[in-house]
């Protein structure tokens, strides 16, 4: 079944400007902003502004110009928060979650920069 598109997430409200944001960055596809509920120093979310659900589909649906565009903006934002390993930062993770099992709260693909600290094992042993 193909991905259907809630326009009402949050996210979307975002980019319609009936939600606020403290933006880092906009681009002509992309925006990025920081993370309500920061989970590091730096959390900051870079979304497409197309309606994609997660990454798949963005991947696979999305133009080239929107690729190079959002791919093009999470570089910008490691960059503008000083964190390139390649310019002497101290690294960062990125994290999309999709889905169920990726524990994905808002289906609209978004990708968390998360930095400024040690951001400790990739995943949370099962409990
Ligand atoms: P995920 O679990 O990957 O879907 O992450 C969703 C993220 O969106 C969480 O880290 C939330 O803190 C964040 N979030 C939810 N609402 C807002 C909002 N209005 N502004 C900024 N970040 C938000």
């Amino acid at each position: 079944m193909p991905y259907t598109y809630d326009d009402q997430n949050i996210f979307a409200k975002i980019l319609r400007g009936e939600i606020p944001c403290t933006k880092v960055l906009e681009t002509d596809h992309a925006l990025a902003f920081t993370d309500i509920s920061p989970k590091a120093p730096h959390h900051v979310l870079v979304i497409p502004k197309g309606p994609y659900v997660c990454h798949d589909h963005f991947a696979l649906h999305a133009t080239d110009a929107e690729i190079v565009d959002f791919t093009r903006a999470i570089g910008k934002v490691c960059a503008q928060l000083g964190v390139s390993p390649g310019t002497q930062g101290a690294g960062y993770r990125l994290i999309s979650n999709a889905g169920t099992d990726g524990v994905q709260e808002v289906p609209h693909l978004h990708v968390h920069i998360l930095a400024g600290r040690n951001i400790g094992p990739m995943v949370m042993a099962p409990s």
